[in-house]
Order: C-alpha cells, then sequence, then structure tokens
C-alpha cells in the first residue's frame, strides 16, 4: 500500500519538474507574412482561433504574443503570403 503511494508521488514530481516556467513564449513557430504577397484581404485574420493576425495598413500582422502556431492562417491565405 505505502509503495504505491509513493510511487505516485514521484511520477507526479516529474510532471512538475517538466512543466514549462509559467510565462514563457507561446509561439516558437509564429508564422512570418510576405508582404510583396499580401493583400490585406483578412482572411487569415477571420480564421485564427486566437485573434493574433490584425489587418493595418492593408498588411497582416501576426501578434507573436497570442500566436500559438497553429498553422491556420498558413493554410486560409489565398496567396500564399503567410510561411
Ligand atoms: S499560426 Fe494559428 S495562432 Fe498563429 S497567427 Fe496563424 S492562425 Fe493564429
Ligand atoms: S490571408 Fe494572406 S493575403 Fe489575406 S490578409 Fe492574410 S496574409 Fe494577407
Amino acid at each position: 500500500m505505502g509503495r504505491g503511494w509513493g510511487m505516485r508521488l514521484g511520477w507526479r514530481r516529474g510532471l512538475v519538474f517538466t512543466a514549462p516556467p509559467q510565462g514563457a513564449p507561446q509561439a516558437p513557430t509564429a508564422p512570418k507574412v510576405d508582404l510583396e504577397k499580401c493583400v490585406g484581404c483578412g482572411e487569415c485574420a477571420r480564421t485564427c482561433p486566437f485573434g493574433a493576425i490584425q489587418i493595418r495598413d492593408g498588411k497582416a500582422v501576426v501578434n507573436e504574443t497570442l500566436c500559438r502556431g497553429c498553422g491556420a492562417c498558413v493554410s486560409a491565405c489565398p496567396t500564399g503570403a503567410i510561411s
């Protein structure tokens, strides 16, 4: 009985140590916008589930703090401006 508890505690401790620190950047793979190809259609901004894209001066701008790197905008862009 006691042995089982000990194993469970050890397993939990492992999880705590491998968890990322709070406040760490969330977007290691934020997409890049090719401003030459972007036509400002806003399709990427509508598609992003995290509200991480805005259209400014007719071009898409990615907020790297909000971006989770899901890649939805890359597929949505009709001109291939996001990679
Ligand atoms: S990769 Fe995902 S979260 Fe990041 S800007 Fe594109 S759609 Fe939004
Ligand atoms: S979907 Fe593509 S072309 Fe349209 S605003 Fe976004 S990056 Fe620009």
